[in-house]
């Protein structure tokens, strides 16, 4: 075992002054704003701002203590390094090349392959190349002949590449101190093993390098949104690699002859969009895993304005809907009978996936198995967070009292009230339609606004919210046969009406008081009576 880290280069960094340096946040003048502006308008980050912070600036050590002190294998496999760019601001790209050739140790680094994506900005054509050649040794430009795509433009690097690992980066990157060795060390256990650095936010506006608290997993929602969801407390803080049921995107490690074995990419997605999951589905249901490696950590700067609009404009006119089009290229292949749940967008309907035939020869080669056994083994929190059918509401409609039974719940703009009682007990008008939903919150129908306790004590006032999904002070159950209202899962409180004020509060539950019982329009006993049951069945 050794140590990787350069407490040389880390000393060198720790003494930097100026402009930007450990990542802190950069701010220009008012003299050069509207080129600013134009530069940011154009770039969708601070461009002008880029050209003023060091390509070599130091970045702040986000890691828990105990990576800085751990050791990694003496012999780890050496990286090639890929950067795909499509225009991008060249200060940018630099800072990305640097601070990987910086902070990676010379040991294990074969090469940095730049890949342009047939860029036309000038500057990142032969002059990129002769800022190459001067500064680096171990870097090259591979100039695409056309524009490929993200897709086809690593796959390009990838087949370019010398090493045995692969390292697949974007070209608006910044490395952190010892980011490799933790992304090496578990992939030389099993080769299988895809690893992911904890992925950092530089701000697009500020260039601030913004510690992220690496407790996030990826997931996507049925629509193929990509969404990050906070990993269970058992594993926060822990330096072990965490399973990752879909890796962010563009940052991470594999063995180029796994790469080759699962057939690279789909070459038939174009431009961007959609290859993580592709990537991601292919590597769990056919053989493999994916790990974020908390003791890695690379920034990645977000751009400000980051709309799909932006990316299809830029791309050329005979792809425009290649965003949907890649969807359902992975939805044929991999979804099985669960791409119907994207397809509830009809606008599926109407695109043509192109051919398939590869990509489904390869799927049964490889033996892959089921979507549903992903759903089952790796990404099982989307079933409990996203179903992909709302389940129905355990009740709904007028919350009655039934100590004074002509006065129902109400609510005035964020505060609740009592009234008078609409006469449609199950379906009464929109102010009184209350739904104890699955998410087990009381909500007013068909809103995101949800019944919350204001202080966790007795006594304690009621309030409207805005429904956070967390359970906690938004958490209720409706006991049908105390027939009582009950906030909180562990110390709950009965919801009880003040008879004088007709005032709502939090108090401990008493089964003598008529004013803490409640009548719900309609309410469904079984489903009440099983009510910390998982709701959702994997159809
Ligand atoms: N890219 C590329 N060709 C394209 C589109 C994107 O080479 O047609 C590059 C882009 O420059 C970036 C990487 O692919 O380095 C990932 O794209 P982007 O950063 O826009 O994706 P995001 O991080 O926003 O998901
Ligand atoms: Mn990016």
């Amino acid at each position: 075992m050794r140590d990787w880290h350069d407490y040389q280069a880390m000393a060198r960094d720790a003494k930097r002054k100026g402009f930007g340096e450990n990542g802190t946040s950069a701010k220009l003048g008012k003299s050069t704003r509207y080129k600013e502006g134009r530069l940011f308008a154009k770039n969708k980050l601070n461009a002008l701002l880029s050209d003023y912070i060091s390509v070599n600036r130091s970045v702040p050590d986000g890691r828990l203590p105990e990576c800085k002190k751990k050791l990694y294998p003496k012999n780890l496999p050496m990286v090639s390094i890929i950067i795909c760019f499509f225009n991008e601001h060249r200060s940018v790209l630099l800072r990305s090349v640097h601070s990987l050739f910086n902070r990676t140790p010379p040991e294990l680094l074969k090469e940095i392959i730049l890949v342009d994506d047939f860029s036309d900005l000038k500057d990142l054509h032969e002059s990129l190349d002769q800022y190459v050649a001067q500064h680096f040794t171990k870097v090259r430009v591979l100039h695409l002949p056309q524009r490929a795509g993200l897709v086809r433009a690593r796959l390009a690097g990838a087949r370019n590449a010398t090493a045995e690992v692969l390292v697949f980066m974007d070209s608006h990157v910044e490395a952190g101190y010892n980011w490799l060795p933790p992304l090496l060390e578990p992939m030389a256990l099993n080769n299988r093993r895809v690893m992911c650095p904890v992925i950092d936010k530089i701000d697009g506006n500020s260039f601030q390098y913004e510690i992220c608290d690496g407790n996030m997993g990826g997931l996507l929602v049925w629509e193929l949104y990509y969404k990050e969801v906070r990993r269970p407390p058992e594993i926060r803080k822990s330096v072990k690699p965490f399973r990752n049921p879909v890796m962010m995107g563009g940052l991470f490690a594999i063995f180029s002859k796994y790469l080759w074995e699962l057939g690279g990419y789909d070459e038939g997605l174009d431009i961007y969009g959609s290859e993580q999951y592709e990537l991601s589905f292919k590597i769990w249901m056919c053989g493999g895993e994916i790990y974020d490696a908390p003791c890695s950590r690379v920034g990645h700067i977000e751009r400000v304005s980051h709309l799909e609009l932006f990316r299809r404009k830029n791309a050329p006119s005979s792809q425009k809907d290649f965003f949907h089009k890649n969807h359902k290229r992975v939805a044929e292949v991999w979804m099985d009978d669960y791409k119907k749940y994207l397809y509830r967008n009809t606008l599926y309907n109407k695109i043509d996936p192109g051919d398939l035939t590869k990509q489904k020869a390869l799927r049964a080669k490889l033996k892959c198995k089921s979507f549903k056994w992903y759903l089952q083994n790796v990404a099982f929190d989307i079933i409990n967070r996203y179903p992909p059918i709302s389940p129905p509401d355990y009740a709904r409609g007028v919350i009655q009292n039934l100590g004074s039974t002509n006065l129902c719940l109400d609510h005035y703009k964020r505060s609740v009230r009592m009234y008078q009682c609409d006469r449609k007990l199950k379906h009464p008008h929109s102010s009184q339609f209350w739904a104890l939903s699955w998410r087990r919150d009381l909500r007013l129908k068909r809103t995101e606004t949800c019944l919350t306790s204001v202080r966790p004590k007795n006594k304690a006032p009621v309030r409207l919210r805005h429904c956070h999904y967390q359970g906690e002070d938004q958490y209720w159950f409706y006991d049908h046969r105390a027939q009582q209202l009950k906030q909180g899962k562990h110390d709950q409180r009965c919801l009880e009406m003040l008879p004088h004020s007709k005032t709502l509060i939090l108090n401990g539950c008493n089964n003598t008081n008529r004013y803490m019982r409640w009548n719900i329009g309609f309410f469904n006993r079984t489903a009440l009576d099983n009510y910390n049951r998982n709701i959702f069945i994997l159809p």
